[in-house]
């Protein structure tokens, strides 16, 4: 492939490889933390309701049934909400509004490497900033010149949590965007949406993918200043959420109790198989999310991860300075949690 027609900082790009997505059922997948048990039963009979002759129509580019619940649920206006497909999509469209060529991002690191892939589109520049050995934020943040400020709270792959004082301290003293993506605040206490009424510069996003279930029907959704939403509104494509998706939204919307219920359940799992793996010998860092992320001086954390797919449970090996020691592990149910430390205690002994 010639890479004459690309922009030069197109053609630089290495692309985000995501977590493998291999359609073998049998696997116990433990690499993309995806929740291991289904979403409320309402999403499924009400996307089955939806599969009628009204699919022939365009979606709502308003989104309003979602964005009316969103508002009901967490004390913000429907125009200080925005929906995205997935949080992803979310993020993407506050890359394009607020970085142009040059201009600075900064996130602590290690983070969600999917950061860097947005910035090199808008040939930004990265300035990550290391987290501290115990993943506390790093004291020299807020960055001066900053445009954007990235902090996925809690962080992957760490699962650690910053707390929200902490955040609204960094917000007061960031004269850039702020963005605090919470995509795994479910799995704990507390979150930064109130954050967005003292802090115009303040975006929060969430997702639908992981406490609810619904990786597969990419929903996020983000708060802001209605100022700031009306902004990136012009960007974002304006039939960005399908039909069946935004059904689907609004039916687990109504149901926040499962969500609750699978992550509560999800939370004890993590507690347990944090403990299982320290009586095997790693260090894990204290997740507030639906993963955890080990570390152990040998065997090799690679080998110890080819070994584990050999026996059909995948989880996540990142080939990066601060992590080639390290497994990041998701919370499957307690079968498949028991069967990985089957497994680990197996290739340890
Ligand atoms: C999974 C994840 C996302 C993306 O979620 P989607 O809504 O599925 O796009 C965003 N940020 C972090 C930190 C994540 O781990």
């Amino acid at each position: 492939m010639s890479d004459k027609h690309f922009l030069p900082h197109i053609a630089r790009m290495q692309g985000y490889v995501p977590g493998e997505q291999p359609q073998d059922s049998e696997l116990i997948k433990l690499n993309t933390n995806e929740n291991p048990y289904p979403p409320s039963p309402r999403v499924l009979e009400r996307i089955r309701d939806a599969c009628d002759g009204n699919l022939r129509r365009y979606p709502d580019a308003g989104a309003h049934n979602v964005r009316c619940r969103l508002g009901e649920l967490f004390g913000v206006a429907a125009e200080q909400t925005l929906i995205g497909n997935g949080s992803d999509e979310l993020l993407n469209i506050a890359v394009r509004c607020f970085v142009g060529p040059g201009d600075k991002v900064v996130y602590p690191w290690p983070t969600y490497s999917y950061y860097d892939k947005l910035v090199h589109m808008q040939d930004g520049r990265i300035v990550k900033i290391d987290f501290a050995a115990d993943f506390t934020l790093p004291t020299d943040l807020p960055i001066e010149d900053a445009r954007l400020t990235c902090i996925a709270n809690p962080n992957s792959p760490s699962g650690t949590l910053t707390p929200v004082s902490v955040i609204a301290t960094l917000a007061q003293r960031t004269r850039g965007i702020l963005i605090v993506d919470e995509a795994y605040v479910d799995f704990t206490e507390g979150g930064c949406a109130h954050l967005i009424h003292q802090h115009p510069n303040v975006f929060v996003v969430r997702t639908m993918s992981k406490s609810f279930s619904l990786a597969g029907m990419r929903l996020g959704f983000g708060f802001a200043h209605a100022d700031l939403v009306a902004g990136m509104w012009k960007v974002k494509d304006h039939y960005n959420i399908n039909t069946l998706s935004l059904v689907a939204a609004a039916a687990a919307l109504d149901d926040i109790a499962t969500m609750q219920a699978n992550a509560k359940r999800i939370r004890q799992t993590r507690d347990h198989l944090t403990r299982q793996l320290e009586t095997l010998g790693f260090s894990v860092w204290d997740s507030a999310a639906n993963f955890v992320l080990a570390r152990i001086a040998a065997p090799a954390a690679s080998w110890l991860y080819e070994e584990l797919k050999q026996r059909r449970i995948l989880v996540r090996y990142f080939d990066q300075p601060r992590l080639h020691d390290c497994l990041r592990i998701s919370v499957g149910t307690e079968v498949e949690t028991t069967a990985l430390i089957e497994a680990l205690a197996e290739l340890l002994d």
